[in-house]
C-alpha cells in the first residue's frame, strides 16, 4: 500500500501546533505527521477534561469571545489535519465532533485510514469510555498545556528540591537528599504519621512561614486520610500501591504482586500518595528502583560504583567500572516505563552532563517483552538519539556484570 505524502497543510498546522505550545526539545520529522495529529487530539481531549473539571468546580472559563462555545484549539487543529488525511486517502472524514469522539474510542487499527504509527501504538485508542487512555495521557503530556499534570508534578518536584537544598550544607548533600526523597516516593505509596515525624526530624529546616519544608513536600505529594487508631489498608505486597477491594492482583501495569494487609497505628490518620505522584514518580520509578537495587548488590564487590539520579536527575543511573582506584569506563542509563514507544522516541532526549561513555535506555520487562516495542522505539530514536542502546532491565544488569568481569580481568 502506498501512503499519501503529507500535504502543504502541514505548514499551517505546524504553526497551529507551535501556538498550542509544545514541550521544549521535541523535534518532528516528515514521517511523524500522524503522531502530531494524535498528540493534538490527545492535548485537545485533556483540555476538554480539564475545562469540564473546572466548570464542575464552579469556575467560569474566561476564554476570548471568539473561542466561546468552541472546543479547544489543539482538538480543532487535530480534526483539520485528520480531515485532510481522510480526503487524500479517499475516505469520508468524521463529520462532526461527536463522530470524532466516537473514533477516538476505537483502536487506531480500526480507523478507516491507516495512520503511520508504530506496530505497538496502532492497537491503542485515545479514549476508554470518557476517560483518557494511558496513550492519550502520554501524548497530552508532550504538550505543555496538560494543566493539571504539569501543576502537580512541578509542585511536588519544587517542594522536593526545596527540602533537599534547605537541609544541605553543600552541593554533594543536595544530591544525597534528592536521591533519598526521590526513593521515598518510590518506596512509600503510603506513609504513617510516625514516618512523617521521623522524616521531619531528619529534614528539620523551616520555610518562611515557620513550617518545616518537609511537611509542605508531604502535603504536595500525599493526601492525608483521617483514620484514628489502628487502621488496616489493602496494599500490593510488591509495589505497595493501595489495591481495590474485590480485585485480584495489583492493578499497577507490569506488577505481579498480590493484595496484602498493611497495619498502621495512627493518631489522626495516614498519608496516601496523590494520584499524580503515583503516576509521575512512584509507578515509573519502580523499574529504576529494581535496577538500582540489583546494581547495589553488585557494587559491594568493589568492581563498579553506582550513582543514583546523577546531576540531580540528568538521567537515572551512572555506573563507573573500576580497576582498583581507576575508572576504566562510565555507563549512563535512563529507565522509561511508557505505553507508547513512538511517543517515547519522539520526546526522548539525553542530557550530556554528567558525561558517560555509553548510553542506555532501559525498559521494564513488561514493555521489552511486548511484541514490536523495542524495534519501534529503536526506529523512532534513529537520527534523534542514535547512540542510545535500547535494552531490557535484565539485559542491562547482565551487561553491567559482564563488563565488570572484563574490566577486572576475571
Ligand atoms: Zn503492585
Amino acid at each position: 500500500m502506498i501512503l499519501p505524502e503529507p500535504k502543504d497543510t502541514d505548514v499551517v498546522q505546524l504553526a497551529a501546533l507551535s501556538a498550542v505550545g509544545w514541550a521544549e526539545g521535541l523535534s518532528f520529522r516528515q514521517e511523524d505527521g500522524d503522531y502530531i495529529t494524535v498528540m493534538l487530539l490527545a492535548a485537545g481531549l485533556a483540555r476538554i477534561r480539564d475545562d469540564r473539571r473546572r466548570m464542575d468546580a464552579g469556575e467560569y472559563l474566561t476564554r476570548t469571545s471568539a473561542d466561546q462555545g468552541l472546543l479547544p484549539v489543539p482538538w480543532r487543529s487535530g480534526m483539520t489535519r485528520l480531515w485532510w488525511r481522510f480526503r487524500t486517502a479517499g475516505e469520508i472524514p468524521p463529520q462532526n465532533d461527536l463522530k470524532l469522539f466516537e473514533l477516538c474510542r476505537k483502536p487506531f487499527s480500526e480507523w478507516p485510514i491507516r495512520l503511520r504509527l508504530s506496530v505497538a501504538d496502532i492497537e491503542q485508542s485515545l479514549l476508554d469510555g470518557d476517560e483518557l487512555t494511558p496513550m492519550a495521557e502520554q501524548a497530552a503530556r508532550l504538550s505543555v498545556r496538560d494543566v493539571e499534570a504539569e501543576l502537580i508534578e512541578n509542585l511536588v518536584f519544587r517542594e522536593l528540591m526545596l527540602v533537599a537544598e534547605l537541609n544541605a550544607r553543600d552541593e554533594a548533600e543536595v544530591q544525597t537528599h534528592y536521591c533519598e526523597l526521590r526513593r521515598l516516593l518510590i518506596d512509600n505509596p503510603i506513609l504513617s504519621e510516625a514516618q512523617v515525624r521521623r522524616l521531619t526530624g531528619r529534614f528539620p529546616k523551616c520555610g518562611g512561614n515557620g513550617q518545616p519544608v518537609l511537611q509542605r513536600f508531604i502535603q504536595a505529594a500525599y493526601v492525608h486520610r483521617a483514620a484514628p487508631g489502628r487502621v488496616k489498608i489493602a496494599v500490593c505486597d510488591r509495589c505497595g500501591n493501595p489495591t481495590q477491594q474485590g480485585v485480584d492482583g495489583c492493578g499497577t501495569v507490569g506488577c505481579s504482586g498480590h493484595p496484602a494487609d498493611l497495619v498502621i497505628e495512627s493518631v489522626g490518620g495516614y498519608y496516601v500518595q496523590h494520584r499524580a505522584t503515583r503516576r509521575f514518580f512512584h509507578d515509573p520509578g519502580l523499574v529504576e528502583a529494581r535496577v538500582l537495587d540489583r546494581l547495589a548488590e553488585i557494587s559491594t564487590e568493589g568492581t563498579i560504583r553506582v550513582e543514583e539520579w546523577p546531576g540531580l536527575d540528568a538521567y537515572d543511573i551512572r555506573v563507573s567500572f573500576l580497576s582498583g582506584l581507576d575508572v576504566i569506563e562510565v555507563w549512563g542509563a535512563d529507565a522509561k516505563d511508557q505505553v507508547s514507544p513512538g511517543l517515547l522516541g519522539l520526546g526522548f532526549s539525553w542530557r550530556p552532563d554528567p558525561p558517560c561513555d555509553r548510553r542506555f535506555l532501559v525498559l521494564p520487562k513488561h514493555r521489552a517483552d511486548q511484541p514490536g516495542y523495542v524495534a519501534d522505539l529503536t526506529a523512532e530514536l534513529q537520527g534523534r538519539a542514535s547512540d542510545v542502546s535500547v535494552v531490557s532491565e535484565d539485559a542491562f544488569v547482565a551487561s553491567v556484570v559482564a563488563r565488570a568481569e572484563e574490566v577486572t580481568g576475571r
